[in-house]
């Protein structure tokens, strides 16, 4: 049924009054569930290809039942028949405070069975992991997510804000099934939110030297991809010809693929940068805080953050793509044999440019391609950028220290994109916050869309704590 709310599911409990004291610690079916719900939303293959493939309705189904046993009503919307969303809303306990939105995507990129140690889809559970396509991007997540509505069911507990739980369709392809048409089409369903989270952050660095570090996203970089078009004198490839289409936009190609993007740092990167700098107690010289987004920066500037970059290890490759616009060549197309000159060449670009650095990236690409040499978006997404001083951020830092004591928290941006970006669009301010204790020697970022993905248990275990206590008290 496209773009037809469907209730489902009003049995159960209600959830109870808030209780008073402290609060307590969840419980072991929440533990428990958490994991088989990881399991079994991994069993439920949503790999999306793109071109609108994908069926995340048994998804939707499968989370809109487990909310329906926790007494919470949800709606399922699509825009494409299969490519099913479901909204909820948990009421808060302080009708004046604005609520916050959770949301998680329920399709997963697609995986290469004979590339992977366990079949892709079995959700299989040994001693210590989930296996499986989703096990980090992002059905552990939305295993939290109902683990914790469920358990707050149970416990008769309630948040103080109200809690708009969304799952989503499309968001490994246009999001046009998914968040884009939830914001476009249904915004009432997000009434009061002003701030979301979800992927990806609040999981451990292990910065090889002993100390952890847990990165909390505050911001993402723009997406641009582009298309640059060369024109000029079709004819015999024997002949002299200066018009040369492929000369032309090779030449343009090598320009951008060439550039050195200046050092331009956002607040939520200057904030990374710093805190990171304090905790390792190293002396770097950041400039004026006050320095406004794409004015050029102090004499030096790029050097100084490259050298603490370097000194920052891994912590340094976390940040360090998200210090500049980027601009990388990838896909080249001209001409059809070889002693024939062809009128027109074309290029495309995937360029990333920072919260506040559209028109430098504007200025700069019209300025490398030059005059013989179009270009056009061929996609384009906007940046985000969330202040970190709020008391939202302070209370994910408590969350996160209070189940992790020994890590210390600090901000970065993402150098890619998220269903946050289209939220934004309903003025909601989106963080990368999915809690994840991580042991040393698991690489994080290679599982994502990676062969063997899988999440330990004590990281799901870590995270239904964490997510609770962040969203109760938020
Ligand atoms: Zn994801």
């Amino acid at each position: 049924m496209a773009d037809q709310p469907v209730t489902s599911g009003t049995t159960g409990e209600q959830a109870g009054p808030t209780q008073g004291g402290p609060a307590p610690a969840v419980d072991q079916q929440a533990l428990d569930e958490v994991v088989r719900f990881t399991s079994e939303l991994i069993r439920i293959d949503t790999s999306n290809y793109g071109g609108g493939s994908c069926q995340e309705r048994p998804a939707a189904e499968y989370a809109a039942a487990r909310l329906a046993g926790a007494g919470l009503e949800s709606t399922l919307l699509e825009r494409t028949p299969g490519r099913a969303n479901v909204v909820a809303r948990i009421p808060g306990s302080d009708p004046g405070a604005p609520a916050l939105l959770v949301h998680g995507h329920l399709d997963v990129v697609p995986a290469k069975a004979e590339d992977w140690s366990v079949p892709p889809f079995s959700g299989e559970i040994d001693d210590d992991v989930v296996w499986g396509r989703g096990a980090i991007d992002m059905k552990n997540m939305d295993a939290m997510i109902l683990a914790v509505a469920r358990y707050w069911s149970r416990a008769g507990l309630r948040p103080r804000r109200d809690i708009v739980i969304a799952f989503t369709a499309d968001e490994e392809a246009s999001a046009a099934d998914g968040s884009g048409f939830l914001a476009e089409q249904h915004g009432a369903l997000f009434e009061g939110c002003t701030e979301g989270i979800s992927e990806s952050g609040a999981f451990t660095v292990h910065d090889g030297r002993g100390r952890q570090i847990y990165p909390v996203a505050a911001g993402e970089r723009g997406t641009a991809w582009l298309k640059l078009t060369a024109r000029g004198r079709a004819g015999h490839g024997s002949r002299v010809n200066r018009d040369n289409a492929v000369t032309r936009l090779a030449a343009a190609v090598t320009r951008i693929g060439e550039h050195r993007w200046p050092v331009r740092l956002t607040p939520t990167v200057r904030a990374a940068l710093t805190e990171l700098a304090a905790l390792y107690d190293i002396k770097a010289d950041l400039g004026d805080p006050g320095d406004p987004q794409g004015a050029e920066g102090p004499e030096g500037l790029g050097d100084a953050v490259d050298a603490l970059l370097a000194q920052l290890g891994p912590l340094g490759a976390l940040v360090a793509a998200t210090t500049r616009n980027s601009a990388n060549p990838t896909m080249l197309e001209a001409g059809y044999k070889v002693n024939v000159i062809p009128g027109e060449a074309v290029a495309f670009v995937d360029g990333r440019y920072l919260p506040g650095g559209e028109d430098e990236f504007r200025a700069t690409l019209d300025r490398l391609t030059g005059p013989d040499v179009d270009w056009e978006f061929a996609h384009r997404e906007v940046a985000l950028q969330a202040p970190v001083d709020t008391p939202t951020f302070a209370r994910m830092r408590a969350a996160l220290e209070e189940f992790a004591p020994e890590g210390d928290v600090v901000p970065y941006c993402m150098s890619g994109g998220t269903d946050a970006k289209q939220f934004s669009r309903l003025g909601i301010t989106g963080y990368g916050f999915t809690p994840l204790k991580l042991p040393e020697g698991f690489d994080y970022h290679a599982l994502f869309h990676g062969v063997d993905e899988r999440v330990p248990i004590e990281a799901l275990h870590f995270g239904v704590r964490v997510l609770d206590r962040f969203l109760r008290t938020a």
